[in-house]
């Protein structure tokens, strides 16, 4: 099959689109033919190496897959040839209290398909266990399908199972032009929230309040600090959903509401922010983070997206083989929503 695979770590010129084996699935795996993957800042890290981290080379990475099941390992019950499935991108053990409990992401063993361990969808095929398929609803097309499970799962989580968004909360979205701040839009207004957007140009704050977003602070142009004390009537945002990291964290901890949480997934401008301890305990704010999500949550989020209540954003879609031309517009910030390639 051909796929994207990396032999050594490094610059986007690693990457090679070239013939690689073909999987053979396990007892409880299915075998996919890949129709879509979106790429991830994930796949970005990966290719890099992260210091203290070794992979087995070459890799396929790729962890937002759509495809069609083309053979079931004999143990298989429920996913059947032919049936269209999104991938749920956590592995865990299914057996420890964590993945009993449906917190299957605070397993001990979690893994996500395409990540440190095996390999992803970048490629025509691959094998992911059954219960990790989720069967596509009509009305999503594999490439909406591909943009929907780490961005969605990821906000849900974030959103609802660790800051309970609540409705008529105000709640400010960091990086709102990015997958994972996209779906955070929508399920925010799910809830009934007003949403305050920050991107760093007017032509991504004016998607995000296409796709709801009630507000927009540009960083580029204007003090984040300033606008969300004007825009909140100096009140400050109940939830802060923040994926950015490094020096914003001091414009934002002060600018919590009583009561706030700010709920993190991320820190690609930096992995240090400081927090001054006595906004923590004078107004009761609450840090929480947040790694991916759980299986049952991407199943609600597939629900909604059947009724149209919400809808993945895709900003391209590109040939498998200019899987490096995507990995440069997610480094560059130069999309609004994902990247899609298609093999
Ligand atoms: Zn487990």
């Amino acid at each position: 099959m051909k796929a994207v695979r990396f032999h050594e770590h490094g610059g986007r010129e690693v990457l090679r689109y070239e013939d690689a084996p073909d999987p053979t699935p396990r007892p409880t795996e299915v075998l996919l033919r890949v129709k879509a993957v979106a790429l991830n800042h994930l796949d970005v890290w990966l290719r890099k190496g992260l210091p203290g981290m070794t992979i087995p080379l070459p890799k396929i990475g790729g962890c937002d897959i759509a495809g069609e099941a083309v053979a079931v390992g004999p143990l298989c019950a429920r996913i059947t040839v032919g049936q269209r499935v999104l991938v749920s991108p956590g592995v865990s053990c299914g057996q420890c209290a964590a993945c009993l409990r449906g917190e299957d992401n605070l397993c001990r063993g979690f893994q996500i398909v395409g990540g440190y361990t095996s390999d992803g969808g970048c490629a025509e095929r691959v094998c992911v266990p059954e219960v990790n398929c989720v069967p596509v609803p009509d009305s999503l097309d594999d490439r909406g399908a591909a943009a929907v499970p780490v961005a969605f799962v990821t906000a849900w989580n974030m959103l609802v199972r660790q800051a309970h968004v609540a409705a008529d909360e105000d709640v400010l979205v960091m990086g709102a032009g990015s997958g994972v701040g996209t779906a955070a839009v929508q399920i925010a207004k799910l809830f009934g929230a007003r949403v305050i957007a920050v991107a760093g140009t007017e032509e991504k704050l004016a998607k995000a309040r296409a796709l709801g977003a009630d507000e927009g602070i540009n960083s580029t142009r204007q003090d984040l600090g300033q606008e969300i004390r004007r825009l909140t009537g100096k009140r400050g945002a109940d939830v802060v959903f923040e994926h950015v990291g490094g020096a914003a964290w001091q414009k934002l901890i002060p600018n919590l509401a009583p009561g706030g949480r700010l709920v993190t997934c991320g820190a690609s401008a930096g992995y240090e922010g400081r927090v001054d301890i006595r906004y923590l305990f004078s107004k009761s704010i609450s840090i929480l983070g947040a790694f991916l999500g759980t299986k049952s949550d991407l199943l609600k989020i597939v629900g909604h997206l059947a009724c149209g209540r919400l809808r993945p954003v895709i900003d391209r879609t590109l040939p498998l083989a200019e899987c490096a031309e995507g990995h440069r517009l997610l480094e560059d910030r130069a999309v609004f929503g994902k990247v899609v390639l298609l093999p």
